[in-house]
């Protein structure tokens, strides 16, 4: 389909949304580049489907698809050709938002006085083109925790409240994906600027797109796009209601924040802190997790300074470190804590679950721990007649 003017001249929010070709993908990197956005998307790089900063449509993974099991993640070649049929890669957008590391002051000696500079660099104006729906419920929930309280992250704010985002629904789950156990996907949510489905049919690579709000369809209307028929809109559907009957992986059917706050003392922390490295994997890829340290560096003359914040993970000793040790010193507490917190005690602070059901800390674990079956083990060990190990205070 070109970008002809009668193309153009379709009402811009029709409530069937419109269909464009992958020429049209083309077209919407370049207008979110012409207004001056930073495109973030997917793209097939160092053997993985990673996101990064997109100049052109030709980068995204057209193509590529993933093969994941628990520790597991492999590339493959699809004979579609679909750019979005490759389920959440390593990277989420935390990365984006929550930057692992962010320099938050610098200091300087000047004639015998300290001289303290802020990094108030202007954040960059992000357009996250591909966002799961898993994973914009995630930002979702990072909003809450980032910016929904008394004290409010200024870095993510910034850049959370400049961002679009374009989201794409899946039509191809992992095998690792969990989604619809948590009501996470694989259809998105509210929250977006724009809404695409993605059907690669052999001659007829299309997507149908819909906006979902003022600015996407202000972007929309620039687009060489028709109005969607029937048969892309029933494909589309048909396409994202097959993707939630295949998902690879499932949650127990039970109350999750109840299953946690009633197994604390369950003989299968022993047994998963046998196989736990407290690497801390599973905390860096998952899209939600937020928790950080500061870090004070200074150059060898000691005339300059920096404070820096980075990502900090629950399963790090110094975590918990107070006056005298960690509190939790055991793999058994560290585990059990981030579990606990993602589908338990996060509902009391955050007033949600903590876990999207984007498999990633299942794929990234290099033993493959897979956080449904030691949910599945929990709630078997409940409905066995749950016999306590005795406490071991860790
Ligand atoms: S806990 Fe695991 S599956 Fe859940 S959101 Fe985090 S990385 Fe994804
Ligand atoms: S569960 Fe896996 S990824 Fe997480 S800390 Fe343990 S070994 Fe590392």
């Amino acid at each position: 389909m070109s970008a002809d003017t009668e193309a153009n001249a379709v009402p811009a929010r029709p409530p069937e949304g419109l269909v464009m070709g992958k020429e049209g993908m083309a077209a919407l990197v370049d207008v979110l580049v012409r207004r001056g956005f930073t495109v973030i998307g997917p793209t097939a790089r160092d053997g993985a489907i990673v996101l990064a900063e997109l100049r052109s449509a030709d980068e995204l993974p057209y193509g590529w698809g993933v093969e994941l099991e628990a520790g597991r993640y492999r590339l493959r070649q699809r004979a579609d050709g679909a750019a979005f049929a490759n389920a959440a890669g390593p990277q989420s957008w935390k990365s984006f938002l929550h930057p692992a590391r962010t320099r938050e002051w610098s200091s300087d000696r000047v004639d015998g006085e300290l001289v303290f500079t802020a990094d108030e660099a202007a954040p960059p104006r992000y357009a996250f083109l591909g966002v799961r729906p898993c994973d914009l419920r995630a930002i979702a929930v990072q909003d809450r925790v980032l910016t929904g309280g008394t004290y409010r992250d200024a870095c993510y704010e910034g850049r959370r409240s400049a961002a679009l985002l374009i989201v794409v629904e899946c039509t191809e789950p992992g095998a690792t994906c969990f989604c619809v156990s948590m009501g996470t996907g694989p259809a998105a949510g509210p929250r977006h600027d724009l809404v695409m489905t993605e059907v690669a049919e052999k001659d007829a690579h299309r997507f149908w797109v819909r906006s979902g709000s003022e600015e996407g369809a202000d972007i929309l209307a620039e687009l060489p796009a028709r109005p969607a028929d029937a048969e892309t809109r029933g494909k589309a559907r048909a396409d994202v209601t097959a993707a939630a009957d295949r998902m690879g992986r499932t949650m127990p059917e039970a109350d999750l924040r109840e299953l946690m706050a009633g197994t604390l003392d369950a003989p299968r922390w022993d047994d998963v802190a046998g196989r736990c490295l407290t690497c801390g994997n599973c905390t860096m890829v998952c899209p939600t997790c937020f928790c950080t340290t500061t870090e004070d560096v200074t150059d060898l003359t000691g005339d300059h300074a920096e404070r820096w914040r980075l990502w900090d993970s629950c399963f790090d000793l110094d975590f918990s470190q107070l006056h005298g040790g960690p509190v939790r010193a055991s793999a058994r507490s560290r585990y059990r804590q981030w579990m606990t917190h993602k589908l338990g005690t996060w509902y009391d602070q955050f007033g949600s679950s903590g876990c999207v059901g984007c498999g990633r800390c299942i794929v990234w674990c290099p033993v493959g721990i897979d956080i449904t079956e030691e949910a599945a083990a929990l709630h078997d060990w409940t409905r066995a007649g749950a016999t306590a190990a005795e406490p071991d205070g860790g």
